[in-house]
Formats: structure tokens, sequence, C-alpha cells
């Protein structure tokens, strides 16, 4: 795996915008979401990781646990409100878009063509002009993002202006021994000990 500039910049901009890594939503994965619900409050368009979020890493098929989840996703969104984006499939890392198109005809959804990685700018414009390209667009504001990995899924997400609603998925299909993994891990465990004892001296 190549290194994502990218993502390892992330630490870099977090010292002047803390916030870039607290996501709106954890949930363990997709089952815990209510889709309609969040179709009602007027979210109208869905972005998704793939590894680890949808499918295990390296494979192109929907983890069978969120088959009835992901079917009503989609039909709350509408299927080409949906959108897959991913650091491996329908990137440079993809010759051919070979998996990108195995990744929409397993998982019956359209895989974003980029060309730099998530949390990049230039994706975040990707997925913009995805969306707005529709015969209905749809704004920033009315998507969620949903990922399991801060430093891309999330900073991506709150990077955006007018923000979308980032959605962690903290339970991981298969686990990846990564330094940057580990650094998010031990993040978000200080986040949740900070909340935490906020919590408690607000309660006394
Ligand atoms: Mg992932």
């Amino acid at each position: 795996m190549p290194l994502n500039i990218p993502g390892t910049l992330v630490p870099l901009h977090l010292l002047v915008a803390p916030r870039l890594v607290i996501p709106s939503m954890v949930v363990r994965d997709i089952r815990q979401l209510d889709f309609y619900e969040l179709r009602r409050s007027g979210y109208r368009g869905a972005v998704f990781d793939k590894d680890n979020c949808l499918t295990t890493p390296h494979k192109d098929q929907l983890v069978p646990d969120l088959k009835d989840a992901w079917r009503e996703c989609r039909e709350a969104f509408g299927e080409c409100n949906v959108l897959i984006v991913s650091n491996s499939a329908g990137t440079r890392l993809d010759p051919g878009e070979l998996q990108a198109e195995s990744v929409t005809y397993y998982l019956s959804a359209p895989v974003l063509r980029h060309k730099v990685f998530k949390p990049s700018y230039s994706c975040i414009s990707s997925i913009r002009k995805y969306f707005t390209s529709l015969p209905t667009p749809i704004r920033d504001d009315e998507l969620i993002i949903v990922g399991d990995r801060i430093f891309t899924d999330i900073v991506m997400a709150n990077r955006m202006a007018h923000g979308p609603l980032s959605i962690w998925t903290s339970g991981v299909w298969q686990r990846e021994a990564t330094a940057m993994r580990w650094l998010e891990k031990g993040l978000m465990q200080g986040i949740q000990r900070y909340r935490s004892k906020e919590e408690t001296s607000q309660g006394s």
C-alpha cells in the first residue's frame, strides 16, 4: 500500500483544527443506523467507505451480515444517491478500474473515480461534483459520510464546508495492524475519556 500523503498530513492540520477528528455519530456498524429516519431528517445522499465498513479489506463482496441494512440504505436514499468512496477501488491503485466495476457489481452502487486519496480536498471536490450532477442535486449538508477511519473518512467529512453528518463505524471486520490505526484508536480513547470526565463534572 503506497503512502497516503493527504492522510499522513492530517496530524498537522489537527494542530490548528482539533475538532476535525470528532465524528457526529459513532456506531458499531451500519446496522445501528436508521436510514429511513435519516432520510426523514433531511439527509438525501450517502457516502460510504468500502474496506472494513461494507466489506473486509481487499474483498469486493458485502459482509453478509450487512445485507439487510445495505438494502434499506439504498431504498431510503435511492440507488444513485448512495456512493462508495474508497482509497483502493476507483483510485490509481485500481488499474483499469476493474475493482471499481467489481464492487459496483457486488454492492449495486456506484464507485467514485478519484485521483487523490481521502481526505484530500481534491477527493472532496470529486464527491461534490458527483452529487451536484445528479438530476436532483444534493448539497454537502444533505449528506451522511460513513467510514471506519478517523484520519480519512471523518476528517474528510469534517473538512467539507457545509457539514455533512460524519458517522464513524468503530467495529472493524478485519484488524489491520498499522501505525495510523493505532494512533486513531489512542486518540478516540482519549476523546471518550475526556468526554466522560466532562459529563461527570457537569453532573456533580
Ligand atoms: Mg475503511
